[in-house]
């Protein structure tokens, strides 16, 4: 066996968990920023509750809640800007991936006089903020990852900086919050959870230990597939859905991602394609694809599902999501050769080339 594995986030998991465990708060200092969007923490009711606790501890506080969907540089640059200003000791994250991955570059932006490139050196003279993330989406797992991914108009992509530092220190994890979120954003993002737990499972850095919960959030995926295509999402469900992106996001801390993450980086970065949606238009040729390299994975993922082959993969997600964009031969071409050069590709199971990514894409999109 060769692994390693550090998850370094205490979950709080339960119907309530934010007011049952409000002593989880003062630990980490008297003033706090929170860091949401501009809806995703009013909806979900956890702003509320997050500014009751605060309130009732005499806890100062600020709210920053202009984090936009897949952040910027600059955008995260306002939120360390007001944390500094603010003298804030700690970091709360309210929201799906996009806030939760701004908290952590506004925790380390806080503390450390530089600018948002340099959060790729992953090197910083000060250690970032304490983060209490509270995810309001059950798809991106960012609650327990040590990554941050921004989106970069210098290089035309999406890309992620990771550091040990960024984990959250606590992760409440109430389903409650994810009622409110709709339809669309309840699918896009359970899919993208979906992905994560595969491409950490189909890694060439997959493990022992990660592909235990891979295949654990896979298989509760599937519990789930009736329920999304049908429209009905009950309690139990949302629960299992959050559960599974935890999983998901625990696989990827180890693993991370690979050729689908990387080729949806571009629909979204171009296209605006929601980051769950553009990963499941993919996924069906991504298991085609790999499938010569990785069959007995690829079939293993099938069982998990309970589903026959990868041709009913596709039909579900045919159910799930629209196809409903074009690309010119031109975009084509210009999308796989950004996406080629991506760290992430080399751990698919396949090695790719530009070609086979034009390939991919052309496949999924008509
Ligand atoms: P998101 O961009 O955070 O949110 C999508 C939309 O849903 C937003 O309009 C948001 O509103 C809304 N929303 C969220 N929760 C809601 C709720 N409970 N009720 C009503 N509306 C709600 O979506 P996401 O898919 O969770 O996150 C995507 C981002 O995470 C991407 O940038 C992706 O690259 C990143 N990601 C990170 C990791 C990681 O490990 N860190 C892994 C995968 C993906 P607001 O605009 O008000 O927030
Ligand atoms: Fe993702």
């Amino acid at each position: 066996m060769d692994f390693k594995f550090r998850i370094g986030t205490k979950v709080i998991f339960k119907k309530g968990c934010v007011k049952e465990n409000k002593e989880e708060f003062p630990k980490y200092g008297n003033k706090c920023i929170i860091v949401t969007g501009r809806k995703s923490g009013k909806a979900s009711g956890a702003l509320d509750d997050v500014i009751d606790v605060l309130q009732e501890l005499k806890i100062d506080y600020t709210v920053f809640d202009g984090v936009l969907n897949n952040p910027t540089l600059e955008n995260v640059k306002e939120g360390g800007e007001a944390a500094a200003q603010f003298g804030a000791d700690f970091v709360v994250g309210i929201g799906g991936g996009s806030p939760l991955d701004a908290a952590k570059a506004v925790a380390v932006l806080a503390t450390n006089d530089i600018e948002p490139i340099d959060l790729y050196k992953n090197i910083y003279d000060n250690a970032p903020l304490p983060i209490l993330a509270i995810p309001t989406t059950a798809g991106t797992g960012s609650e327990v990852t040590p990554y941050s991914i921004l989106t970069r108009k210098d290089i035309k992509t999406k890309k992620s900086f990771a550091n040990e530092g960024i984990f959250p220190k606590v992760a409440f994890m109430d389903a409650r919050y994810t009622e409110s979120m709709p339809y669309s954003v309840t699918v896009n993002t359970a899919i993208d959870a979906l992905s994560h737990a595969v491409e950490g499972y189909m890694s060439k850095r997959s493990t022992e230990l990660s592909d235990v919960l891979a295949k654990e959030s896979i298989q509760i995926f599937g519990q789930c597939i009736d329920a999304l295509v049908n429209k009905e999402i009950d309690f139990n469900c949302r629960e299992k859905l959050l559960y599974m992106s935890m999983l998901a996001g625990m696989v990827i801390s180890q693993t991370g991602t690979t050729m689908m993450h990387s080729l949806g980086y571009m629909l979204t970065y171009f296209k605006d394609v929601p980051h769950g949606k553009a990963n499941g238009l993919l996924m069906k040729e991504y298991f085609k694809f790999n499938y010569e390299a990785a069959k007995d994975k690829v079939d293993n993922i099938m069982k998990l599902l309970n589903l026959k082959d990868v041709n009913e993969f596709g039909k579900v997600m045919d159910k799930l999501l629209s196809k409903d964009i074009e690309l010119t031969e031109e975009e084509y071409s210009r999308y796989a050769s950004i996406a080629v050069g991506q760290k992430s590709m080399t751990y698919n199971p396949r090695s790719v080339s530009e070609e086979d990514l034009v390939n991919v894409l052309k496949r999924s999109l008509t």
